[in-house]
């Protein structure tokens, strides 16, 4: 690609991503943003384009000691950030739990509670995560997820027949009425109608420092499946994962209607957001200590 047609790709990207940001009313320039980081190139593509347009931005990251994989992303992702000037909060497993993820994993798994690597990772970072923006007072977490992310999500709950899941899905999740009494902080996806391919193309362009190789933690998981199946779909029609996460739009408000946004009760030990008397987070740590 030429200068020229970078620099076009670079502003039709940028501008993308703030037009979705404006259409949906994901957030404004006076609000407080924080930024979900993995050291990957859909955090580090949307921290970087809300610095740049403007917005307040801090940005925080979960450890979970993945050996050299989390580490070469923490280093990329701190390097990034002093580069930028961007204030990066980091919340490591072991201070958090006192154990790191393979250690939680296969303690589990050894008393007979085989969860996915992934599974325990996205409810253990999900819970600390929220915990940190409300302790930071962040108006709104923004997360990476693209259209791709989203069109998998999509697909993953309409073959489980479990659309009611996807109540949760959308550009802007969870309410603002809970967001105010401070108990959930509203989740925001500016790269929502970015494709996964146009990240790493603007990440390659811009040469952040970031790994493009997946998680080594990460299992053959039905979310993978899915992937594959629609990227060879996608081969004669390039449109296929836009129409899917553009129809499912249209029914999310009844899908929240009858559903609500997934929040319905608070852990009795922790007293964050859950759907049983104990969060999942409990759970996970009570079956790791007995
Ligand atoms: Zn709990």
């Amino acid at each position: 690609m030429d200068t020229l047609k970078k620099n076009r790709f670079i502003r039709e990207f940028e501008n993308k991503v703030e037009d979705t940001i404006k259409k949906y009313h994901l957030f404004t320039k006076k609000d407080k943003v924080l930024v979900a980081c993995s050291g990957g190139k859909d955090s580090t593509a949307v921290l970087h384009i809300l610095k740049k347009r403007g917005y307040i931005v801090q940005a925080i990251t979960i450890d979970a000691l993945i050996g050299n994989y989390t580490q070469k992303n923490l280093e990329n992702l701190k390097q990034f950030c002093k580069e930028n000037g961007v204030k990066l909060h980091i919340i490591s497993f072991r201070d958090a739990f006192g154990k790191s993820l393979c250690y939680i994993r296969q303690t589990l798994a050894s008393k007979g509670t085989k969860l996915r690597s992934c599974t325990i990772c996205g409810i253990l970072r999900r819970y600390l995560i929220n915990k940190a923006a409300k302790r930071l007072n962040a108006d709104y977490l923004v997360t990476g997820h693209n259209l791709d992310d989203e069109a998998q999500s999509v697909m993953m709950n309409l073959l489980r027949n479990q659309l009611e899941v996807g109540s949760r899905l959308g550009p802007k999740t969870g309410s603002k009425r809970l967001t105010s009494s401070g108990i959930f902080v509203q989740r925001v996806k500016p790269l929502y109608y970015t494709t996964e391919k146009d990240v790493i193309i603007y990440s390659k362009i811009m040469k952040f420092p970031v790994n493009y190789s997946p998680c080594p933690c990460r299992t053959s998981s039905y979310r993978n499946k899915v992937r594959m199946l629609l990227d060879r779909l996608e081969k004669s029609d390039p449109k296929i994962k836009l129409n899917i996460v553009r129809s499912f739009s249209t029914i999310i408000p009844e899908l929240r209607k009858k559903h609500g946004n997934g929040v319905q009760a608070f852990c009795k030990k922790c007293r964050e957001p859950s759907k049983g008397d104990l969060c999942n987070t409990c759970n996970i740590l009570g079956k790791i200590a007995g």
